[in-house]
């Protein structure tokens, strides 16, 4: 029996685009979202989630919009002198930003597992939605380029994704298990919503756990994804790089080629209709809508058309 609720699987930025229009039309307690933790990091032995924190402090309306990440109006005074310390200081970690992490970090070593961390800060942040990360277990992801094998949070911050990406790896993946609500979410949820996320490193990550793949084949008809490739390149980040490393055209072809198993239905960009005959000929019903979420009129109009597909 399927319930109200809506499970919607997320990285970072294009995906909480998506989920700040979706909460404007549905009640955020019918929002189960399970958010890729394939690019945490520790720094400054501080225990850091970029995806989650992004989604929680959209949600929480605390987000700087502008950046698409951190607290709105923060400052960067303790990074300052960080960097006097470490040679890690060109990952942007605001001060209001740092109380999140210094809180993780705290319950992590009093013995609370990722989830549960989670719930608590969504809890005293007063996010209604209920955001899961992909797996408790640590997985983190590491880009070989030509001269260094280095942390995705270091090729996409300090180098700006632009050394060549000779491979992806995901360290841990091989133990991670799925949070146990998320399987039984997949299952039951009215609807599951695949967000323009980077496919490789966010989208990729989550469906690498264990049985969650598995989990999703079964239900492919109520499933939705968004492009987030248009018109052959990405809206930012490393994508592009990504897809092609792994020998995927960069297109929502591409995407769609890489998703085939377990997509039902796809939304493309108008600029890329002419794609539709091509993706539909993976076994994909595909639309075309504007996807190109630069305010909040168009991100909440691409999640209205996405909920009202074929109701
Ligand atoms: P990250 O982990 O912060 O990089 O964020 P995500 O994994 O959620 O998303 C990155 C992907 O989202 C990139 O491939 C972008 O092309 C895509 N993206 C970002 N904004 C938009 C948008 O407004 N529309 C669409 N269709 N894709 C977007």
């Amino acid at each position: 029996m399927s319930e109200n609720y809506y499970l919607i699987l997320a990285g970072g930025v294009g995906a909480a685009k998506l989920i700040e229009g979706l909460a404007k039309l549905i009640d955020p307690e019918l929002l189960k979202i399970v958010v890729n933790t394939g690019d945490d990091i520790e720094l400054f032995g501080l225990k850091i989630c970029p995806d989650l924190d992004i989604i929680t402090y959209t949600l929480a309306d605390l987000v700087d919009k502008e950046k698409g990440w951190g607290f709105i109006d923060d400052t960067f005074n303790c990074l300052k002198v960080l960097k006097k310390f470490y040679d890690t200081g060109w990952f942007n970690l605001g001060d209001k930003d740092l109380a999140t992490h210094i809180y993780r970090t705290d319950l992590f070593n009093q013995g609370y597992t990722k989830a549960q961390i989670t719930d608590m800060i969504c809890r005293n942040l007063g996010v209604k939605a209920h955001l899961i990360p992909m797996c408790n277990e640590q997985v983190e992801t590491y880009i070989k380029t030509p001269t260094e094998v280095m942390h995705f949070e270091k090729y996409f911050i300090k180098y700006h994704c632009d050394p060549e990406v000779l491979d992806v790896e995901f360290r841990g993946i091989n133990e991670a298990l799925p949070i146990k609500e998320t399987l039984e979410y997949i299952d039951k949820a009215k609807r599951i919503i695949i967000c323009p996320s980077n496919p490789i490193v966010s989208i990729g990550t989550i469906i690498q756990v264990k049985n969650i793949r598995e989990s999703l084949i079964k239900v492919k008809n109520k499933i939705y994804g968004i492009s987030p490739i248009i018109e052959g390149a990405t809206v930012k980040g490393p994508a592009d790089k990504l897809m092609k490393c792994i020998g995927l055209e960069v297109s929502s072809v591409g995407v769609a080629n890489y998703y085939k198993d377990f997509l039902g239905h796809f939304i493309i960009d108008n600029k890329d209709c002419n794609l539709k005959p091509e993706i539909e000929k993976l076994g994909i019903s595909t639309y075309c809508y504007d996807t190109l979420m630069t305010n909040i009129n168009k991100k909440q109009a691409l999640a209205h058309f996405l909920m009202t597909l074929n109701e």
